[in-house]
């Protein structure tokens, strides 16, 4: 399929998906058996992702949510505008993160700094995707759908310009077709 000129790949199909999100909710349920926890989805890139999650999730969960942006320029530089902050109290709850992509690690840097100052518990990330060639940080990722290379990719989530979240699968943007 071409998408805004380029040729694009189906990189993980909605099976391997389902199959992957339920993985990551049994190793979730797992590490926080009989424990409540507040599970924080980070808009807008995370809604598909959290909603299957969340199906699968059977702990005591509080679900809220942030909507970040990053700040327009050139470079991301991890300076996020809090476009609609969470609206639960977490201190001293043990808290996930939900993230669509750790790309560069910045956003999540300047997440982590925000909610630590909130003073939770434990605090935990979950992304459904991971450059780990692209993060600039160290900041650990504890729960990873899948690791994949540079290449931009979107569905299931993940946009283009606004667009494309509705795909059920996950796609990778290939060069322009000329
Ligand atoms: P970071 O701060 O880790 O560089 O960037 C995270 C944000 O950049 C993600 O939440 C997402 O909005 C955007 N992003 C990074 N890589 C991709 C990608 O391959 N596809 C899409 N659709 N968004 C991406």
């Amino acid at each position: 399929m071409i998408i805004n000129g380029m040729q694009s790949q189906v990189l993980f199909g909605k099976d391997a998906i389902a199959s992957r999100v339920k993985q990551i909710a049994s190793q979730i349920n797992q590490d926080f058996h009989g424990q409540s926890l507040v599970i924080v989805g980070v808009l807008k890139g995370s809604f598909i992702f959290l909603a299957d999650l969340l199906r699968e999730i059977d702990l005591d969960v509080q679900t809220t949510f942030i909507q970040v942006k990053s700040y327009e320029g050139t470079a991301s530089t991890g300076n996020i505008e809090i476009i609609q902050d969470i609206d639960a109290d977490i201190s001293d709850k043990e808290v996930l993160l939900v993230e669509d992509i750790v790309d560069t690690g910045l956003t999540v840097a300047a997440m982590l700094k925000h909610f630590t100052e909130k003073k939770p518990r434990s605090l935990k990330i979950c992304s459904l995707l991971h450059k780990p060639d692209s993060q600039l940080n160290e900041i650990p990722i504890d729960y990873v759908g899948f690791s994949i290379s540079k290449e931009f990719v979107i569905g299931y989530g993940l946009d283009l310009d606004g667009k494309f979240r509705q795909f059920p699968n996950i796609l990778q943007l290939k060069s322009e077709v000329s």
